[in-house]
């Protein structure tokens, strides 16, 4: 979006800046729904009792399940190495105790934004005094020859992964279509738990669009190092077989046989309700740095939300665990009334056989990487810079730096790159020095 447009929707939240008559009203007598009963969601409810509303809380979601987390999703939990209870966002008993009215296997299928009310599987439902859209993101569908078979399947709910489960534990062969962070996790599951797993990737590496080729090459002969057979720069053309699928058809001729077929190509936020309800759209729900979107009390977070991000200056969208669990309170807090400005850094993590490793930042203006330490040891930080600040660091298999390298993003300090690769420099040292010596 470029920076007039930027202006232009930011103006619609003019209208709602002052609190009107029935804004003030006692906040016992109002309802807040919250419409997704995920992280975002279940968090929101959560924060809105730990600040003292004690009005009645609404949230629906779509699933037949207690909101749950979906890390463990693509790790331990696909792995049968830990209890599906462990998933969830709250312990048992926690919506009642708060008196949350949490209700599940519902779809919100409008939002009356005059009225000031939703419509829950196309019936009326609760009236509203604020509103939380937070909805989430859904796979990014393949629409090829053969997409209709049986046995490809998506990664997104529990339901997915318990049927994923099953098929691991048949074992056999999957191909794996989409080396991004749900496809590179699950080739890693999938073969932690001994199947033959092949990954088809458009891309020269896995993860390039987020790390660039040379951190994707270090993920790409992590999984090669553990078996997987890696197709990159190649599409996938056809899904075979007679009812199942049986073979994938790259758009390199090759047909590559298999039991089942994950695919991980991305995801798309669910932004219907909203736009249908006349918020404003672009890649996701935009808000601003209240969570609040264009529609009057109104507000939304988590993976559907396009946030005016206050450091970074610019509208982004995060698909993240982090971003979900402090974006839903956020936006709590903002509802009820506080001076909320949500400036987090995006931050994320993931797991990858014996690699794990943390990411801060936003790095898609760099115009250098600088290492830490090195790639062939497995344990190195990165870093992303722009004219010589960081914007964004990744650290691998190196622990409790992230506050260091959050520091040193927030600083916006040139920074000094012969000190920032050398590892007996603590980098808090680096916080707050001004560049001075290093004219590399
Ligand atoms: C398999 C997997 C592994 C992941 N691993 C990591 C990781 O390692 N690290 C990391 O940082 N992030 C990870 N993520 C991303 C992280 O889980 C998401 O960013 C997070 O779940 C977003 O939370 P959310 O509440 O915004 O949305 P969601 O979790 O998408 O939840 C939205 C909810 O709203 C419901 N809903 C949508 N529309 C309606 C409607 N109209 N009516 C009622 N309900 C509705 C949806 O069904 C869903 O339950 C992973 C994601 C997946 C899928």
């Amino acid at each position: 979006m470029d920076a007039g447009a930027v202006l232009a929707w930011r103006s619609l939240f003019a209208e709602q800046e002052k609190p009107n008559g029935e804004r003030q009203r006692e906040m016992s007598k109002q309802t807040f729904v919250i419409v997704g009963a995920s992280l975002a969601g279940a968090k929101a409810a959560e924060e809105l009792r730990k600040e003292g509303f004690d009005g009645r809380i609404v949230l629906i979601g779509d699933e037949p399940e207690l909101p749950y987390e979906r890390p463990p999703l693509t790790k331990d939990y696909l792995r049968d190495e830990t209890p599906r209870a462990k998933t969830r966002v709250h312990e048992p008993g926690f919506y009642e105790s708060h008196q949350i009215d949490l209700t599940t296997a519902v779809t919100v299928t409008a939002i009356d934004p005059a009225g000031r009310r939703i419509l829950v599987d196309g019936e009326p439902g609760p009236a509203y005094d604020r509103l939380l859209i937070a909805t989430g993101a859904e796979p990014r569908q393949l629409e090829i020859p053969g997409a209709a078979l049986e046995g490809i399947h998506y990664l997104r709910t529990l339901a997915d992964c318990d049927a994923l489960r099953e098929r691991l534990g048949a074992g056999g062969k999957v191909v794996v279509v989409g080396a991004g962070w749900i496809g590179a996790e699950f080739a890693a599951s999938a073969r932690q738990r001994g199947l033959d797993v092949t990954v088809i990737e458009p891309a020269a590496v896995p993860l390039e669009r987020v790390l660039g080729k040379e951190l994707g090459a270090f993920y790409g002969d992590a999984h090669r190092a553990h078996g997987v057979e890696l197709r990159t720069q190649t599409g996938v053309e056809e899904f075979e077989g007679q009812g199942s699928v049986t073979s994938v058809r790259t758009n390199g001729g090759e047909s590559i046989a298999c039991d089942f077929v994950v695919v991980g190509v991305g995801v798309i936020p669910r932004t219907g309700l909203a736009q249908t309800a006349g918020a404003a759209i672009d890649n996701g729900i935009l808000v601003d740095e209240r969570l609040a979107t264009s529609l009057p009390d109104v507000f939304a977070a988590g993976d559907v939300a396009n946030a005016w991000h206050p450091f970074f200056a610019r509208q982004i969208r995060v698909e993240h665990w982090s971003n979900a669990l402090n974006q839903g309170p956020a936006a709590a807090r903002s509802m009820l009334g506080q001076d909320v400005s949500y400036d987090r850094l995006p931050y994320f993590f993931s797991d990858q056989y014996d690699v794990g490793m943390e990411y801060s930042g936003h790095a898609s203006e760099s115009d250098e990487i600088v290492y830490r330490g090195a790639l062939a040891d497995g344990a190195f930080i990165a870093f992303w810079l722009k004219d010589r600040r960081v914007i964004a660091g990744m650290n691998v298999n190196v622990w409790d730096v992230n506050d260091d390298v959050q520091a040193l993003i927030r600083s916006r300090q040139e920074i000094n790159v012969a000190a920032l690769r050398d590892e007996d420099t603590p980098l808090r040292d680096l916080v707050g020095q001004p560049d001075g010596v290093d004219d590399e």
